[in-house]
């Protein structure tokens, strides 16, 4: 009975937020400080409003909804995502994990549960960092990490600045710190989120809980040869760069597949130079990702990748660079958080598997401080960032009810620990 309830209220609210698209009938499109922003940002203030929390919109276009604790002072617990889209993306991330929060603001007041501290449902302003190339601008912001100067300095394709694009949409930049909180007043953070890829739909699995969010390094690698005429040089007289990039191209799914941990490995981009059908290539770049929850694995394969290069370098008597462009270190999720939400899913008889997430999220951001879990609903086929974008409205109500479960547990649970109370912060 629940269950029909809060997917009903969960579905009307993500059809309705759905029109909130600069690209109707390709998508989602709903980039930061546009019209449809603003569309999305009042719907979710009015359904916050119906849910009976006290909404704000602070200075970085960050909305939240407060369902007020006794203790106004004590930290709060958190629960929340991103409504901006990617171009001509879906209609559940990001904005699943928003209807979600307000949903178990709903069920928090419909159980009657006793509230010693406040929950607030958030919606986040720009986590893609699609318009300006920055990325999870609004929790940031949350965090105290953005100033004036930054708004000024990151524009989009248009040469439009953070802060002009705040003031054409109503916010004032230069108050842009005051939407930072105060260091221990968010005692954990939760964020529903749909998968995005396809491991829960492929076991049929309810429920994702995520511990960790994975390191990442990238690089750029650049392998030289020597031009030279494709018919007339013998294979012992030339230095191919393809044939040195091929080496250890080749090479790297096997390193990341030896781990048999989640550890995956990409090269995504490649280029050969000058690029004829008969000529030796000169110069290969291509693009090395990196991806695990162990930090030690990405430090090993990226070690193995530079040896190979200089083993191919010798062999074919080239030469390279490796030039690293980003380093994350992987984030581990709250384990008491975890465990209460696992008890829950047994309660519950949701079934559910312990998972890494191989993308950021607005929780890579806040968790740095802020000890937080996330839990993942089910992708169709385990498409996202395109209009195909697709999570069952059931399962989503799953997680909210989940989520409604750990909030009760953190907001009347005796056994939960400082940490989770108060923060790290
Ligand atoms: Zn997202």
């Amino acid at each position: 009975m629940e269950i029909k309830k809060v997917t009903e209220r969960i579905q009307n609210d993500l059809e309705e937020l759905a029109r909130f698209t600069a690209t109707p009938g390709s998508g989602c499109t709903r980039l930061p400080f546009t019209k449809e922003a603003r569309g999305a940002v009042e719907y979710i203030k009015k359904e916050m409003a119906e849910a009976g929390l006290l909404v704000w919109e602070d200075a970085a276009g960050n909305v939240f909804g407060i369902l007020e604790g006794e203790n106004r002072e004590a930290p709060c617990i958190m629960m929340g995502s991103h409504y901006d889209s990617v171009i001509n993306g879906g209609n559940f991330d990001g904005i699943a994990g928003v209807a979600c929060a307000i949903e178990v603001a709903r069920q928090l007041r419909e159980r009657g549960v006793p509230r010693k501290r406040s929950f607030v449902a958030a919606g986040f302003c720009d986590e893609e960092g699609t318009r300006f190339g920055t990325g999870f601008f609004g929790s940031g912001a949350m965090l105290g990490k953005w100033d004036v100067e930054a708004c000024q300095r990151f524009k989009d394709t248009a040469g439009i600045s953070v802060y002009e694009a705040m003031e054409e949409y109503g916010l004032d930049p230069k108050r842009i710190k005051e939407a930072e909180w105060r260091p221990g007043s968010i005692g954990c953070f939760i964020e529903a989120h749909v998968e995005q890829g396809p491991v829960l739909a492929a076991k049929g699995t309810e429920l994702g809980l995520v511990d960790c969010i994975v390191g990442i390094q990238r690089y750029m690698v650049t392998v030289k040869g020597r031009a030279d005429h494709a018919g007339t040089t013998p294979m012992d007289m030339r230095i191919d760069a393809m044939e040195m990039a091929g080496r250890v191209i080749s090479s790297l799914p096997g390193w990341a597949r030896e781990y048999e941990d989640g550890t995956v490995a990409t090269v995504g981009y490649i280029h050969a130079s000058p690029g004829g059908i008969n000529i030796v290539a000169k110069e290969v770049q291509f693009s090395v990702d990196i991806r695990s929850r162990s930090n030690r694995h990405i430090d090993e394969i990226a070690g193995r990748l530079k040896e190979a290069l200089e083993a191919a370098s010798v062999a074919c008597g080239g030469s390279y660079e490796m030039e690293q462009k980003l380093k994350i270190r992987p984030l581990h999720l709250s384990e008491e958080l975890l465990a209460v939400m696992e008890r829950a899913c047994m309660d519950r008889g949701y079934s559910y598997q312990r998972m890494p997430s191989g993308a950021g999220h607005d929780t890579l951001e806040i968790g740095q401080t802020i000890p937080s879990v996330m839990v993942f609903v089910p992708s169709k086929d385990g498409r996202s960032h395109c209009p195909v974008e697709w999570s069952a409205y059931e399962d989503l109500a799953k997680a909210a009810v989940l989520s409604a479960d750990l909030v009760e547990a953190v907001l009347c649970g005796q056994k939960t620990s400082r940490a989770i109370l108060c923060g790290y912060g």
